[in-house]
């Protein structure tokens, strides 16, 4: 295990009915709100109207942002700091999905800095201040509840960059399961799939006596594919979407990542596909991590046997350690497949003639990988394999 040190300023507050703590938690703030919220799940689920009601009870002066688009635009983050400036906002409070999250992150630190916020987006600049931010998430999926970072898309060039700050953690997110049950049954399913994504971009290192970590991991990954099967036949659920939703957090609260160095690439390779095709975070993931694995397992087959035997009981008598490590892989594959994430590019219809294009945007910010170190060939082929 490598050295590490761990801050995570965020407070959870978890379960039915803690949007009453709204009441306690946004005074600490102010009285000058900037409301974020997407494209109007909230207002069909009665979430909005009970937001308002608290705010508008606690006397709050608030500025609202709706609008915010799934794979979010830098033009919506651009439109929330100057609402906020023009308002002179002291607090945002972030009420949806992780798009939602992700945009009231990059308009607190935008506020705060002079120049011009796609600096912080690239990573040119790394920001060290931003407005106060707080979360009622309605999507289990990112963990951005209960993290610093922030993925953002320019739809003119067609870039989608992650990017974090210390000053961007949310000061408190709630989290009700019930907020949940309006989430459907794709959406629901991709949200699954970013969740065991985060977990594997964790995973998957070279690290040696990461024993702990690797325990955490495997089982936040065999709690999700038991729950799964479940959830998506029962999408009001209030057991199976807490434990999804709480997973969700556990995923990249990066309480995982502690001691080790994982990758984060198989991200950035989506990123370059859903910034040219504007396509679900999780379906993309879906369609790429095995085929990441695949291309990078002779790096360390002993890690990929672990992951088979020990996350999908691969019986390991009799067979060599790269069967053992393709079998682990197969079976994610048909465990996505059966809770219906698509496979194929094409699903999208996503063919070949931007192969090379999305490949130099996954490769812009320099090297890539950990695992194993991808060129810009090694992505092209990823994509090929994902056709
Ligand atoms: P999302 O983009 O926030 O939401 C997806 C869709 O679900 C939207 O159409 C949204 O509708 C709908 N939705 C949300 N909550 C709902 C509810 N309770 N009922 C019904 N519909 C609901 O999804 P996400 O997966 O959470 O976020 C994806 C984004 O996060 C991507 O840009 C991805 O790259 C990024 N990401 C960030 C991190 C991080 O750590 N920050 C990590 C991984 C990925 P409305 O717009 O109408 O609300
Ligand atoms: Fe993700």
């Amino acid at each position: 295990m490598e050295n590490f040190s761990y801050q995570n300023p965020t407070k959870l507050i978890f379960g039915e009915g803690q949007l009453e703590a709204l009441k306690k938690e946004v005074p600490q703030y102010g009285t000058k709100v900037l409301l974020v919220y997407g494209g109007g799940s909230i207002k069909r689920n009665g979430l909005y109207a009970q937001v308002q009601s608290i705010l508008s009870e606690l006397g709050a002066d608030v500025t609202e942002l709706g609008g915010v688009e799934p794979n979010p635009r830098l033009t919506s983050v651009q439109k929330g700091i100057r609402l906020s400036q023009e308002n002179g906002v002291q607090f945002i409070l972030a009420v949806g999905g992780g798009s939602v999250l992700d945009c009231a992150k990059a308009i607190a630190a935008g506020v705060k800095y002079e120049g011009d916020v796609w600096d912080i987006i690239t990573s040119k600049v790394t920001a060290t201040e931003a407005l106060p931010i707080g979360s009622v998430l309605t999507l289990a999926a990112t963990g951005s509840e209960m993290n610093n970072n922030s993925v953002i898309t320019n739809w003119e060039t067609n870039e989608k960059y992650g990017w974090s700050s210390p000053a961007t953690y949310p000061q408190f997110s709630i989290l009700d399961p019930v907020y949940t049950y309006t989430v459907p049954r794709d959406q629901t399913v991709y949200g699954m799939v970013d969740i065991m994504s985060h977990v594997f971009e964790q995973y998957f290192h070279h690290v040696p006596n990461t024993l702990l970590q690797d325990r955490y991991c495997e089982s936040l990954l065999k709690t999700v594919i038991e729950t799964a099967p479940k959830l998506i036949n029962d999408l009001e659920n209030y057991d199976h979407r807490a434990t999804i939703l709480y997973a969700g957090t556990m995923a990249l609260n990066k309480t995982l990542g502690m001691g080790t160095r994982g990758e984060w690439s198989t991200h950035e390779i989506e990123h370059a596909v859903s910034a040219v095709y504007d396509i679900p975070h999780g379906g993309g993931l879906a369609i790429l991590f095995p085929n990441w694995m695949k291309h990078v397992m002779n790096e360390n087959i002993e890690r990929f046997k672990q992951f088979a035997v020990r996350v999908f009981d691969i019986a390991a008598e009799g067979k060599t350690d790269r069967d053992i490590a393709l079998e682990g892989i197969e079976a994610l594959r048909q465990f996505w497949n059966s809770i219906g994430a698509p496979s194929r590019l094409a699903d999208y219809g996503i063919g070949e003639d931007k192969l090379e294009v999305m490949a130099d945007k996954a490769m812009t910010r320099g090297s890539l990988g950990n695992f194993k170190k991808l060129s810009k060939e090694d992505v092209v082929e990823i994509y090929r394999t994902s056709l």
